[in-house]
Parts: structure tokens; C-alpha cells; sequence
């Protein structure tokens, strides 16, 4: 039987309803500034379709468009203003930054407790340690999808396809925190269909189009697919779902899998920090 499709369209609308209540009854706006560098074209539509959705939820949104030839002492300086501002709550820097620019430089210069993408060192240490404070919406979308399956993560075993510090590793402190049985393979693995057939959850963040295929996957996986690769033929994620749907119990289609679930987990990154920022304002944040 073919696998349930994880809709997370409808799912990240339902929460996006909630939210949108949450914030009505909040006496201040929730804030974020999203700051955009240079002409990437996905980057753009990213940029645009977060905003329209915070804007959509309630938010404060306000951006900050540079161009690709804005130098680092120019971002830094913006990211320093943003920090400073009290009705920014979480600050988006979009990756990726051009070539000139020091990515985790700047990442790193946002404030912990403004940082909703949850990319920063003391937030990225928190998730390890087990005191998550702002942790990365695309992770969080992951597990969010997860849980929506209703299946059993305690005990499972968990490959993750993809160590990156947005998407892989946290995800698989994720799942260990949920007690899975984690593996982590990158592009050094060998055998790597070796570990993927053991996957009762098989998370893909590779970056390459249909990557997963069919003989990689064990029978009644459950397939969550974080790819999102522009090819001739369209969007397409990192599964090749077609195939990989025969035999998953449950999969997550992209478009409308984890993208939408990820603008969902941002805008509840931006009221958490808010809440945050009013405890912590003008303490050390650890
Ligand atoms: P990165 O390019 O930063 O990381 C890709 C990872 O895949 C790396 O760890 C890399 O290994 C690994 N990898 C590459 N080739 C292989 C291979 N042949 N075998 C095994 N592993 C391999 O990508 P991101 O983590 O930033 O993103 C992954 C995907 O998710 C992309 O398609 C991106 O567009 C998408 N994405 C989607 C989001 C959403 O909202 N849905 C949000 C963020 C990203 P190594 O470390 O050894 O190089």
C-alpha cells in the first residue's frame, strides 16, 4: 500500500491559525526583521513568502534588502542596530550570504535571544545540552511532522542524510532528545544505503534532487524529505517520492511538506522570543 502523504500545508495552517489567535491577544507586536544580501532568486522568494506569512500572522516584519555588494562592516553594523532595536524581537539574516561575506561571522553577531533562525553557537549549545531555547524552524518543522504521524520516535532508529548546522545536525539532536537510535551520515559515509534501509525514519537534507531513492529505503520507513532543488522538471526534493511512496509508511511531499511547516515553526520562533526578550533584556543570556 502506498505511503500517507504528511501534508504540511494543511498541517502548518492549522498551527498558523492558532498562532495568528496568540498573537491577537498579545499586547505588543512580535517583531522580525528579515535582512536579505545581494540577488540569489530562491533567496528572494524565500525572503517573500516568509514575510508574507508573518505579515499574514500579525507580526511586525520589517526588511532590510542589501546589495550583493554590501561589505561585512555594513551587515554587521545593521545586525548591531537590529539588536539594539526593542521592537525587533528575532532577526533573519537569509542565507546564503555572497562568497565575500563571513557567514558565520555575521550569524554569529546576532543576539542569542533575537535569533530565530536558532543558528547561533549559545543556541545551537542549548539544543545539544538539552535546554533548548530558540531551536531552528526547519528542524522543529521536522519533528513537528514527525509527531503529526503519530509513530513512535523512542526507540526507532533514525538516519539523517545531512550534517549540516541548520538543518542536519540539529535535527539529529532532535531526534536523540526524543530517543531515537541516530545515525548521521554526510558525503564521506560509505555504504550509505547500508544505513538508510535500517531507518524506521529516514529524515533527507542533501540538497540533491531525488537523491533517496526507492532501494534505499526500508519497507514502512517513514520518509521526511527537508530538499529543495529547482531542476528543469520543477521543484523537487531530495526523495524520489514517486518511487519512495510505495514503500514508506508515511512521506512528506515538496512542495507543501516541510517548507510551509518551517514558516509556521519561524513565527513561532518570533513569539517565543519576544517572551524571551522581555525576561532577558539587559541580562546575560546563557
Ligand atoms: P548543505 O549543502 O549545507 O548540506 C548538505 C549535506 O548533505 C551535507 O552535510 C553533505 O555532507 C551531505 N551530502 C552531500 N552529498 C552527499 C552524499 N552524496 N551522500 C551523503 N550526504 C551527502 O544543505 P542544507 O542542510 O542547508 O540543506 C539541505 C537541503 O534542504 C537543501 O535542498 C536545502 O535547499 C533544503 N532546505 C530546506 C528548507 C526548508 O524550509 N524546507 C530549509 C533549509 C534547507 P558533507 O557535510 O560531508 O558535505
Amino acid at each position: 500500500m502506498a505511503a500517507t502523504i504528511i501534508d504540511g500545508k494543511k498541517i502548518s495552517q492549522e498551527i498558523l491559525a492558532e498562532l495568528k489567535l496568540k498573537i491577537k491577544k498579545l499586547k505588543e507586536k512580535p517583531g522580525l526583521a528579515i535582512v536579505l544580501v545581494g540577488d540569489n532568486a530562491a533567496s528572494k522568494i524565500y525572503v517573500s513568502s516568509k514575510e508574507k506569512a508573518c505579515k499574514e500572522a500579525g507580526l511586525y516584519c520589517e526588511m532590510h534588502k542589501l546589495a550583493d555588494s554590501a561589505t561585512e562592516a555594513e551587515l554587521l553594523g545593521i545586525v548591531e542596530k537590529l539588536n539594539q532595536k526593542n521592537s525587533i524581537h528575532g532577526i533573519l539574516v537569509q542565507l546564503p550570504l555572497p562568497k565575500h561575506i563571513n557567514e558565520k561571522l555575521i550569524l554569529d553577531s546576532i543576539l542569542p535571544h533575537k535569533d530565530v533562525d536558532g543558528f547561533t553557537p549559545i543556541n545551537i549549545g542549548n539544543l545539544a545540552c538539552e535546554n533548548t531555547i530558540l531551536a531552528p524552524a526547519t528542524p522543529r518543522a521536522v519533528m513537528r511532522l514527525l509527531e503529526s504521524t503519530g509513530i513512535q520516535i523512542e526507540g526507532s532508529n533514525a538516519v539523517v542524510v545531512g550534517r549540516s548546522r541548520i538543518v542536519g545536525k540539529p535535527v539529529a539532536l532532535m531526534l536523540l532528545e526524543k530517543n531515537a537510535t541516530v545515525t548521521i551520515c554526510h558525503s564521506k559515509t560509505k555504504n550509505l544505503e547500508e544505513h538508510t534501509k535500517k531507518a524506521d525514519i529516514l529524515v533527507a537534507a542533501v540538497g540533491k534532487a531525488e537523491f533517496i531513492t526507492k532501494s534505499m529505503v526500508k519497507k514502512g520507513a517513514v520518509v521526511i524529505d527537508v530538499g529543495i532543488n529547482r531542476t528543469a522538471g520543477g521543484i523537487k526534493g531530495d526523495v524520489d517520492f514517486e518511487n519512495v511512496r510505495e514503500i514508506a509508511s508515511f512521506i512528506t511531499p515538496v512542495p507543501k511538506g516541510v517548507g510551509p511547516m518551517t514558516i509556521a515553526m519561524l513565527i513561532d520562533n518570533v513569539i517565543k522570543a519576544m517572551e524571551i526578550n522581555r525576561t532577558v533584556n539587559n541580562q546575560k543570556f546563557n
